[in-house]
């Protein structure tokens, strides 16, 4: 009788701290019998929870066909089977593509989410990514580089929202963030936050800037990589004089979970929606 060929799991590492790996990815890794892990941009102790004698391999310096030849041959020999991914396995991280290859072999698969990098550099600022009443949408993108944007998803276009927007692969590209930006009219002043290699300790670094001088900044603190831009009307919030209450912990609204302590007139807001 031949063994089951093992289960091939996506496993979101977070941003770059290993504590930022979720229990469920962290107890997979303990279990498992090969990783194969993106270097680039997981840091290489995000396998210490690996036992003894588990086949780790970067993949830094391999083709898409050679990570799915190696993962599709660790399968062969191991019930549980690690592909580490930076962030979120489902965000720019060619998921499909890996995932392809092993539904043809009848290799079954599974998809642990992480933390990315667009929360823990929000995190890493102290920012938040929506506010009430000033945007409550996050657009998640990045510009055009060897990969085209397909039609209608210019950083322009997606800019006259004027939403919060978290834009990865972006860095070495800040003049066409910047010319994007004022083609959709942000002003000059609205402030932008980047943070190289969030969460990552000793190399974190966090630039706040302005739509005018962001760049320079960046390039002061020599941020060529590895960088989320954030670009929100909310940034900066927490040093506002005046701020709209989240509707949510007003004292003056009830919900499903707790009584309202005051009328919502005396507490100053509107009522007809939930948070
Ligand atoms: N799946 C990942 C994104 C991979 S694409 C996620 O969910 O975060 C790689 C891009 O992510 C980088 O160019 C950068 O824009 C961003 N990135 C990844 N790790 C980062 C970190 N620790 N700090 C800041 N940006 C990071």
């Amino acid at each position: 009788m031949t063994a089951l060929p093992g289960t091939v799991w996506f496993v979101g590492a977070g941003p770059g701290d290993p504590d930022l790996i979720t229990v469920k990815g962290r107890r997979l890794l303990e279990r498992a019998g090969a990783i194969l892990f993106a270097g680039s941009l997981v840091d290489r102790s995000a396998t210490q929870f690996a036992p003894a004698h588990c086949e780790i391999r970067d993949s830094r310096d391999m083709t898409l066909e050679g990570m799915s030849a190696w993962l599709l041959d660790a399968c062969a020999r191991h019930p549980v089977v690690v592909r580490l991914q930076t962030g979120d396995p489902g965000l720019y991280g060619a998921l499909v593509e890996m995932t392809r290859p092993l539904d043809a072999a009848g290799i079954p698969w599974r998809v642990v989410p992480g933390v990315s990098s667009a929360m823990a550099a929000a995190a890493a600022a102290g920012e938040t990514l929506t506010l009430p009443e000033v945007t409550q949408t996050v657009i998640l993108t990045r510009v055009a580089g060897r990969t085209p944007m397909p039609p209608g998803e210019a950083l322009e276009a997606l800019a006259a929202h004027r939403t919060t927007l978290c834009i990865f692969l972006s860095i070495t590209l800040l003049h066409e963030v910047q010319r994007a930006l004022r083609a959709a009219g942000w002003p000059e002043d609205a402030p932008i936050v980047v943070v190289h290699k969030a969460s990552w300790a000793g190399a974190e670094k966090i630039v706040r800037g302005t739509l005018a001088d962001i760049k320079r900044r960046c390039q002061d603190e020599k941020i060529a990589s590895q960088a989320m831009i954030l670009a929100s009307p909310a940034l900066g919030a927490r040093l506002w004089p005046d701020l709209a209450r989240s509707k949510l912990y007003d004292p003056g609204f009830g919900h499903r979970f707790r009584k309202a302590s005051m009328p919502a007139a005396a507490a100053g807001i509107a009522t007809g929606e939930t948070a």
